[in-house]
């Protein structure tokens, strides 16, 4: 079971920008980065109105003068410091994550950075360069794939107990945005526009988690062609989609779909994962995160639980249980464990380690996996713009 008692000889020295007051996703990035003790959250540039930015810093405990009017400024006043950030969370709209954290890492940051890291595959290797030259850490929050029953269904397709894998179900299709909300909804506003959101909406606001879950699940799948075909059925949303679906084929013979929708009229979330080999199959669904689905051809269906003697105890599986069975967890404890994880990565990088050796040795969303899903939005958007045409995956 998870170890509380694990820490570092110095927390890192954390800052966010973005997240600010009413952003969707700027509260779990604080609680996950502070669960374990391993940052300290002492600086932030928080949101697009600096005075908003700076009230709401302090009010969520934050020095005055270290909430800053924006990025440019922190990273420049922070280096001054002797006791500066070491490390940074990027938690804005999809258009500002290139030049953010482009920022960071010539600043000397380690960063975790929202997906999609940016809107270019030319932009993503410019990027992952940088990071490299800089020995940096990049983490990306794909949220979910740091739940202890995705690497618990990771080790169990490891281990053959799928046979050869032949098909891959992927989903995150919810229905908030069956109708154009986004008229009355900032939040939603920016995911709809191109200059904002970049070259697509859905693929790249849910697909890209729906298509790195399976991803951690069956790491040595690679694409070799796709062909999506995408929609506005809101027509106001045109060109970029608000549903999509692609059809995968794996360099193995294995072929793969992903629906990603944000009109999927009455459905709450509906991310879903199925893997299917040769014997049998393995299920999750964000819904019931707690549990995966067993299920061998002629025999009763297991549904495997979370916290459970009889999962694997000795790998990562086991080291993302926080309280044993029996009680849910959640997304704030798979992002704590994607949170710990960056933690121990950066703190390795600090104490001498070079950041692609500890990148090889250790499982977490990383810059290549972030650009990966830079790529795979490219490639979609290629093959659903010629016509949804199978086109080789580049
Ligand atoms: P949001 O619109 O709700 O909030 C964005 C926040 O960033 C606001 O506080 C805004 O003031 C601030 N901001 C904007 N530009 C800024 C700038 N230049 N400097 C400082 N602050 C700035 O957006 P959101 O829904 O929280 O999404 C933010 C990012 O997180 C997006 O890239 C989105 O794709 C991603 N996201 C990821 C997940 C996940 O599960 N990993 C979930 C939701 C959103």
């Amino acid at each position: 079971m998870f170890n509380e008692e694990f820490h570092l000889e110095q927390p890192i020295r954390w800052g966010m920008v973005g997240g600010g007051r009413g952003s969707q996703i700027g509260y779990i990035h604080r609680c996950s980065a502070q669960r374990d003790h391993l940052f300290q959250f002492v600086a932030g540039a928080f949101d697009v109105d600096a005075a908003r930015g700076k009230e709401f810093g302090q009010n969520i405990g934050i020095a005055a003068d270290r909430c800053y009017p924006d990025y440019k400024t922190m990273f420049a006043e922070e280096a001054k410091r002797e006791d500066g950030i070491q490390a940074v969370s990027i938690a804005t709209p999809n258009f500002t994550h290139y030049e953010i954290l482009k920022a960071a890492l010539e600043a000397g940051l380690h960063a975790v950075c929202e997906k999609p890291l940016c809107f270019t595959a030319e932009q993503a290797e410019e990027l992952l360069a940088l990071a490299k030259k800089n020995n940096r850490i990049v983490g990306v929050t794909y949220g979910y794939t740091g739940a202890q029953m995705i690497h618990q269904a990771r080790r169990m397709i490891e281990e053959g107990m799928l046979g050869e894998i032949r098909i891959i179900n992927m989903q995150f299709a919810h229905g908030y945005h069956s109708a154009a909300v986004e008229a009355n909804d900032q939040g939603t506003k920016w995911r709809v526009n191109p200059k904002t959101a970049g070259p697509s909406y859905v693929l790249g606001d849910v697909g890209t988690h729906a298509l790195f879950l399976a991803e951690t699940m069956v790491p040595n799948l690679h694409i070799e062609k796709l062909l999506c075909s995408r929609q506005s059925f809101v027509k106001s949303r045109a060109p970029l989609e608000d549903n999509a679906i692609v059809l995968i084929q794996y360099d193995n013979g294995a072929i793969g779909n992903l629906w990603a929708s944000c009109v999927n009229a009455g459905s709450t979330h509906q991310q879903k994962i199925r893997v299917v080999g040769e014997k049998a199959s393995i299920e999750w669904w964000d819904e019931h995160p707690n549990q995966i689905v067993f299920a061998e051809q002629g025999k009763p269906v297991q549904i495997l639980d979370r916290g459970q003697g009889y999962l694997y105890q000795d790998d990562e599986a086991i080291t993302c249980d926080r309280m044993g069975g029996g009680h849910a967890e959640g997304l704030f404890e798979a992002w704590a464990n994607l949170y710990r994880r960056f933690a121990t990565a950066m703190d390795r990088v600090n104490h001498g380690e070079q950041a692609s050796d500890v990148m090889n040795e250790m499982w977490f969303p990383n810059i290549t996996d972030g650009a990966q899903g830079v790529r795979f939005i490219e490639n979609c958007v290629r093959s659903a713009d010629e016509g949804s045409v199978w086109v080789e995956y580049k």
